[in-house]
């Protein structure tokens, strides 16, 4: 059976990083709104066009771009083998959508994991913070340096990219907004008996554990 799960916590708390690694121990796809709507700047589509601003002063996007982008999403194939929302939902609005979204195809939310991490800690992950432009690997000048100096442990590749958004005053903003719009779905989920918190102050394996502590073991089909 798919199992669907959000991964909700302040920008840096390592929802990205432990997305990729449920990916593998467990086979659901992530699903990260940031990559979605950082794609779309890219592209220049009329989303990414309409976003852009809206990302560079770490504001939020709107909830009907968000909510048509992810039921968009859904619909494609791999959205069956289940879901890890990585940076979806960041408003109640934004939550109950995805309610009815998950409903309407005969499936629910199992799961909804905090990330709890100081903001002091936020700031530093996020200073540090780069990926390689290959692969998308995610990595750390100081918590997770590359192996070898300028190469991608996980493909090889030499190039890497720092987000435009991950700059001290962004960042504030971000976490400010985080506090006002998003942790007010914490009680929205709690009410229901779906949330539970994780230390993510801890390493990132650590992390990994308490997380899959929580899952239960992954199915051995799904495995890979
Ligand atoms: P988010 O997706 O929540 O914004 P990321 O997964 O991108 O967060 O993590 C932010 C930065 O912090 C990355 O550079 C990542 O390598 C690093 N990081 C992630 N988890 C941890 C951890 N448990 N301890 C130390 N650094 C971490
Ligand atoms: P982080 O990894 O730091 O948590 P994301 O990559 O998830 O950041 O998001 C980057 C930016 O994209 C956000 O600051 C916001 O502007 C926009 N964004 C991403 N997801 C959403 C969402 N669900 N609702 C509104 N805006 C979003
Ligand atoms: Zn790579």
């Amino acid at each position: 059976m798919a199992v669907n799960i959000v991964l909700l916590g302040p920008p840096g708390a390592g929802k990205g990083t432990q997305a990729k690694r449920l990916e593998q121990l467990y086979g659901m796809v992530q699903l990260s709104t940031g990559d979605m709507l950082r794609a779309a700047v890219a592209a220049e589509t009329q989303v990414g066009l309409r976003a852009k601003a809206v990302m560079d002063a770490g504001n939020l996007v709107d909830d009907e771009i968000l909510i048509a982008m992810i039921a968009d999403r859904l619909e494609q194939p791999d959205a069956k083998r289940g879901a890890i929302f990585d940076g979806f939902p960041r408003t109640v609005p934004q939550a109950e959508a995805l309610d009815r979204l998950l409903a309407h195809r005969g499936s629910r939310l199992h799961q909804v994991i905090e990330m709890r991490v100081d903001d002091d800690a936020l700031v530093a992950r996020i200073a540090g913070r780069f990926t390689c432009k290959s692969c998308g690997a995610g990595f750390h000048d100081a918590f997770k340096p590359t192996k070898q100096a300028g190469i991608c442990d996980a493909c090889g590749g030499r190039e890497f990219i720092r987000r435009a958004d991950d700059n001290a005053a962004t960042v504030k903003k971000r976490l400010t907004e985080y506090y006002a719009k998003t942790a007010p779905i914490l009680p929205y989920y709690r009410a229901r008996g779906a949330l539970k918190t994780v230390n993510g102050m801890a390493d990132m394996d650590a992390v990994t554990t308490a997380i899959a502590e929580i899952l239960g073991p992954p199915p051995a089909e799904s495995t890979h």
